[in-house]
């Protein structure tokens, strides 16, 4: 039953539920998750958060205390309330949404498991998470019990790996990897590193955001066993915005590069959350001082719902544009689109490069920096000059160069 709250009562209902968590106990964070229609307690809804939250059927709605914290119980327009509260958008389906927009499905031999480039794998290895996120592409599977993977699943996927010696890489996602208890981890990553073909493991996992005291010393031991010689692990995480820049984050980053993981983002670009220049570029800086590289920005999968979410291509590109020369390289995401249909990822780059000019044997290049263009020589004798776009005598002259 949907409860219209009064700010004092949200402020209270709040000041208890931080009280009676044991805040950085991650079973506790865990066992006092606000889920569904309890969020009315936590925050002054609007009519669309009330229709969201009543009218949502294609994902859990769940937040850890940790997470609601860092939300504001007033603003609508909070990006960390709009990651955690449904919005009337997100009822409405549209044509050309689909549950599972990269056909991960069809690329699964055995279940769990999806293989679309030759050498990797993605092993969804259980379908929970911290928090649920408003935006999650793979809302099919982390809100159905029946995606549940047994033991026995995981032991399939096992034997289909062993038996396909092209597959160096495996990336561990779900659902949230690190949502398992230690002991299925540590299971998970010893048969791993038995396959002597697998070479890479990479942990897709936001913990280090919505619960980092899941970070514990204990879990970087177990990780810590197995990433050597013959495994590398990574972790792949999502910041989306600078407000989930915490120093608990930070303290949770640093535990995993203690133990020789290194830490990449793959933030999504989403509506009203983080679609400003400026808020991708503080957040990126506040990565690179927690020492998390970027790596990816996602152009939003077109799941059920999320018409709320997605902006225009060209925000990404405008994006990632703004931010070359104001951070350096290792700072600034690659701008994606996971290609619907299982085309893989594309990287969508802004248009530095104009083009090739045979009659002067130059490239004309748009600087980040100057806004200027300025050339550069191809080498005498090369065979590849049919490779390149080729400027017209018209384009050139309006260079004015
Ligand atoms: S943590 Fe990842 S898998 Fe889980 S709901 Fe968020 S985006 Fe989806």
């Amino acid at each position: 039953m949907l409860v219209q709250s009064s700010l004092s009562e949200v402020l209270k209902a709040r000041s208890e539920l931080f009280s009676r968590t044991n805040w950085t106990d991650p079973t506790s964070q865990l066992q006092n998750r606000v889920k569904g229609e309890d969020l009315s307690k936590y925050f002054v809804l609007t009519e669309s958060e009330e229709i969201g939250i009543r009218e949502t059927i294609r994902l859990h709605v769940s937040t850890t205390p940790y997470y609601l914290s860092l939300s504001d119980p007033i603003d609508p327009n909070c990006p960390i309330r709009r990651m955690i509260v449904p919005r009337s958008e997100e009822a409405v389906f549209s044509s050309e949404e689909s549950p599972d927009p990269l056909d991960e499905e069809r690329l699964s031999p055995v279940r769990g498991l999806t293989h679309m480039y030759p050498n990797r794998v993605l092993l969804f290895s259980n379908h929970s998470c911290s928090v649920y996120c408003r935006h999650c592409m793979r809302g099919r599977k982390v809100s159905s019990s029946d995606e549940r993977m047994e033991k026995s699943d995981l032991e399939n996927a096992f034997a289909y790996i062993r038996t396909h010696e092209e597959i160096e890489d495996v990336v561990i996602s779900g659902g949230d990897p690190l949502n398992l208890s230690d002991s299925r981890l540590e299971w998970i990553l010893s048969e791993l590193h038995s396959i002597p073909h697998v070479k890479i493991c990479r942990l897709g996992t936001r913990n280090p955001v919505t619960l980092p005291f899941r970070i514990t010393e204990a879990l970087c031991k177990i990780i810590e066993t197995y990433n050597d010689d013959k495994l590398s692990i990574f972790c792949n995480t999502q910041f989306n915005h600078p407000k989930e820049c915490t120093k608990e984050s930070k303290e949770a980053i640093l535990r995993l590069l203690k133990v020789g993981v290194s830490v990449g983002n793959q933030s999504v670009l989403l509506k009203g959350i983080n679609d400003e220049e400026e808020v991708m570029l503080t957040l990126h800086k506040k990565l690179l001082e927690m020492r998390v590289r970027a790596y990816y920005l996602y152009d939003p999968e077109l799941i059920p719902g999320s018409r709320g979410f997605r902006t225009p291509l060209a925000r990404g590109i405008e994006i990632v544009e703004y931010m070359r020369g104001k951070i350096g390289g290792m700072g600034i995401p690659q701008f994606v689109n996971d290609l619907p249909g299982g085309g893989g990822k594309i990287t969508i780059a802004p248009n530095w490069y104009l083009g090739y000019y045979p009659k002067t044997r130059q490239h004309a290049f748009r600087s980040a920096v100057t806004k200027k263009i300025h050339l550069s020589f191809e080498p005498v004798g090369s065979n590849k000059e049919s490779y390149y776009p080729t400027i017209s005598d018209s384009e050139w002259e309006k260079f004015g160069l």
